[in-house]
């Protein structure tokens, strides 16, 4: 490149946008310190990283810890930190609790437990719509540095070849490793260290980006480094500019060289804002000054606009348009409410919005449907959902489902074949943000400044996605005993449909109003596919997230591993940022290795996550993608994320259309029937037909389904292509069997089954109705009783024929016994 810009563009004023300006009028030059309280404290639904465990160690114990109820505690296993001393997993409840959908016990709060201060609920609803739009979103106050967008040390955007330093330790401290909230390796010197560190302790030191364009600095965020050995960060610092990397100038505040303040731990993001916005290629920081104990380490984030579109940056300021019309930046609360309205309003025919809940906060879960019935579910046509927001500062997954919204109701009227079939064959589920209060939060911060954990969890300190029953260990259990038990005592264990366990309904457990909300709601439509949207890594995660015997580490496939790499790969494979072959690696994971899938118990465990009880309670297949390195991507970044993951959240919807699908009859009445078991070979894992929803109240009752909508007897199960022997069994009915194939193709092969009454039910059901017995049931129903006669008549002289061979057997050795004495 080039070095041509002269000196005397240095230092000089050029205008970003309205901030400079104001700023230039003002005549001050501040420093502006955020020192922010790290919000983020506990463990990690990703593996436990450095800084949460740090903010755990150090954290004010507010969420409770409950010894009875490991799944549901607030402290949570992890790759490094496992700790499962006290388990309780083998109580089980035979029926689905009503806790987790009766109004009354949902208010009753435990009061055992400190929970913090909640906010009325109604302080949201007492406001007008006209308000809406008013808002101050808090994030309005932030310095105006933050106009202008970063350069991506953090997105990656800026490569590892544009980053140098004086001297780097080793090759894990490296240049290309000081990028903000980047996230170290557990081993010692590992090769993925959490930070730049300088070899030498002197001042002279120096981290440099290059922005390859003339560039207006406008501020740099540091941070210090994350490991779980030492602790090193930079108090003060200068910043130097230049345009050839060859003459340095250094920042001034007034005459004097301008001192920044850089941190005071490992892990809160700090900003230091120009005394001028300067425009250059060159940015140079320069330690001065470091934690006593430790040694030169930082991670940075440089802000800037380019010189050449100097609007650049503000678009995300209000500015919705775009060339695709999706109103591209970070919505909060009231916003998101707003965006789910107006496309309502757009497209009343395909959409209908519902809340499941309440958050700790009394914000609402809303959840957009999208179908071209809305509020039934219909005969034959699957239920989709994707879940975002789980972690608050995860925000990428919000705006992705809220930019999927508004394509799929523009794409629907403008008569696009792929949506308008999807919309028909499909009811499409969308909840953007399962813990709105850790959003709002992270939101308070901003995309640069809420560090890595901040907002994560939910107000009471729960990682949600360590909240839900853990029934993996229950099942293993269980068929551990049966297998124990000889025979086929394994196959005598139901394999799906596990219920919640009894220390979940107790009253003490931790469970968090998010987590109730989203189970009942799984518990109430019958979903068949779904994805949970996370942020932080690039990977796209499978069954089963638990391990056995709380391994830290360790495959664990379930018995539909197949399927669900399937599924990991669709969405994996169609990623334009994942499926990049150039991409580096976000943190310390090579996840292209595995051709950026993994099963979750491989990568780390978790017990208690939102995609095993799914799969274990429910008949919905869930998949966890991790959807960019950067956890709260800047407004800016977010149309090329959209770019990124269109066609993967399209395609991954449509898999819900693949394996078979049918209806399970009474052969003679033709009425399908609800709660019929759907085996298939080969499969250790059934699935069921649909099932009468909860009852519920009507302060809680979201109308998802009425009872006139149930018991339909459809059924869907999730199959690779081939040829399977598929059985259906229901109570009081005959089993019946059939041979069905799956092709190559997402459309699923009908599969009907009919059964037949057996004559117990039949006179059951006559004998209810008060009604005379037909001659025919009634010689079946006698030579049924004659059969049962002979069998039990076996059974019993077998058993006789055994134990008279035993009494002989045992006088046999008594007189040998007695021979040999004598
Ligand atoms: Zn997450």
């Amino acid at each position: 490149m080039e070095s041509g810009y002269g000196r005397s563009v240095l230092c000089s004023h050029v205008q970003c946008g309205r901030s400079a300006a104001n700023r230039q009028q003002d005549g001050l030059a501040i420093i502006v310190l955020l020192n922010l309280a790290n919000g983020g404290t506990l463990a990690s639904g990703e593996p436990l990283t450095n800084e949460q465990y740090s903010a755990s160690s150090s954290r004010p114990t507010t969420g409770t810890i409950n010894l009875t109820a490991p799944a549901s505690t607030t402290v949570t296993y992890s790759t490094h930190f496992p700790h499962h001393s006290s388990t309780l997993r083998t109580t089980t409840s035979t029926s689905p609790p009503d806790l987790l959908t009766s109004a009354a016990s949902r208010r009753r709060r435990p009061q055992k437990r400190k929970r913090p201060e909640r906010k009325p609920p109604s302080s949201e609803e007492d406001r007008s719509e006209e308000e809406d739009g008013d808002v101050k979103t808090k994030s309005d106050a932030s310095p105006k540095a933050l106009e202008c967008p970063p350069l991506g040390l953090e997105s990656l955007r800026v490569r590892d070849n544009q980053l140098q330093a004086s001297s780097f330790q080793r090759a894990g401290l490296g240049p290309h490793r000081g990028r903000l909230n980047i996230q170290s390796g557990i081993e010692e010197g590992d090769l993925y260290d959490g930070a730049w560190c300088a070899r030498y302790e002197d001042q002279n030191q120096w981290l440099e980006v290059d922005a390859i364009q003339l560039t207006v600095f406008t501020g740099v965020i540091l941070q210090g480094r994350s490991s779980i050995w030492s602790w090193d960060w930079v108090e003060t610092y200068k910043v130097q500019l230049s345009n050839d990397s060859i003459n340095w100038v250094t920042c001034k505040n007034g005459t004097q060289d301008m001192i920044f303040t850089g941190n005071r731990d490992m892990y809160t993001p700090v900003l230091g804002v120009l005394p001028v916005p300067t425009a250059a290629r060159f940015l140079r920081i320069n330690p001065l000054s470091w934690f006593v104990n430790g040694t030169i380490c930082l991670r940075a984030e440089i802000l800037g606009c380019s010189v050449h579109d100097p609007s650049e940056g503000q678009r995300d300021e209000g500015d919705s348009g775009s060339n695709e019309g999706l109103d591209f930046r970070h919505h909060n609360y009231m916003e998101m409410r707003k965006l789910m309205k107006a496309v309502s309003e757009q497209c009343p025919d395909i959409t209908r919005i519902y809340t499941i809940g309440r958050s700790y906060n009394g914000l609402k879960l809303y959840v957009m449907e999208i179908s071209d019935n809305p509020g039934k579910h219909e005969l034959g046509e699957p239920e989709f959902r994707y879940v975002a927001g789980m972690h608050g500062n995860e925000v990428l997954g919000r705006e992705l489902v809220l930019n999927l919204m508004q394509y799929m109701c523009r794409e629907y009227k403008r008569g696009n074949q792929r949506i308008v079939r999807l919309v028909t064959e499909t009811r499409i589920h969308l909840l953007p943000s399962m813990n709105p209060d850790g959003y709002e939060a992270a939101y308070e911060k901003g995309s640069e400044l809420s560090g890595w954990a901040l907002g994560r969890y939910s107000v009471e300190g729960i990682d949600l996605n360590h909240n839900f029953p853990e029934l993996n260990n229950i099942l293993w259990d269980a068929q551990e005993v049966a297998a124990g038990q000889g025979g086929d005592g394994k196959s005598k264990v139901p394999n799906h449909y596990i219920p919640i366990p009894e220390y979940y309904t107790k009253e003490e457990a931790v469970v968090a109003p998010e987590t109730r909300a989203v189970i009942s709601w799984m518990q109430d439509i019958p979903f068949v596919l779904s994805a949970n949207l996370h942020g932080g890594e690039l990977v796209v995660v499978y069954p089963h997230d638990c391990t056995r015997d709380w391994a830290p580490r360790e495959e664990t496939p379930s018995p539909d591993n197949g399927f669900f790499r399937w599924l990991a790969t669709v969405y994996a494979s169609t990623n334009l940022a994942m499926a990049n072959p150039d991409r580096r690696m976000c943190h310390y994971d090579d996840f292209q290795a595995t051709r950026n899938i993994i099963n979750g118990g491989a990568w780390h465990t978790v017990p208690g996550s939102m995609s095993d009880f799914s799969y274990m309670h429910t008949n919905c297949f869930e998949v966890t993608v991790e959807l960019s390195c950067d956890k709260y991507p800047h407004a800016s970044e977010l149309p090329g994320e959209w770019e990124n993951n269109k066609e993967s959240l399209l395609i991954y919807m449509e898999q819900v259309h693949r394996g078979i699908k049918g209806v399970v009859r009474d052969k003679t009445t033709k009425r399908g029937l609800a709660d019929a078991i759907i085996k298939v070979e080969d499969h250790d894992h059934d699935i069921r037909t649909g099932s009468p929803p909860n009852t519920r109240t009507p302060e809680d009752s979201l109308s998802t389904r009425t009872p006139e909508d149930t018991a339909d007897g459809d059924y869907w199960r999730l199959l690779n292509p081939g040829e399977y022997r598929v059985a259906a069994w229901a109570e009081g009915y005959y089993p019946a069997a059939r041979r069905c194939r799956v092709g190559m193709e997402a459309r699923a092969t009908p599969c009907d089954i009919s059964l037949v009454k057996t004559p117990l039910l039949r006179l059951k059901e006559i004998r209810a109705a008060g009604g005379k017995i037909p001659q025919d049931l009634q010689l079946r129903l006698r030579a049924l009783r004659l059969r049962k006669l002979r069998a039990t008549t076996r059974v019993l002289n077998q058993r006789r024929h055994r134990q008279q061979q035993q009494q002989q057997e045992r006088r046999r050795r008594e007189e040998e016994e007695g021979e040999r004495k004598a």
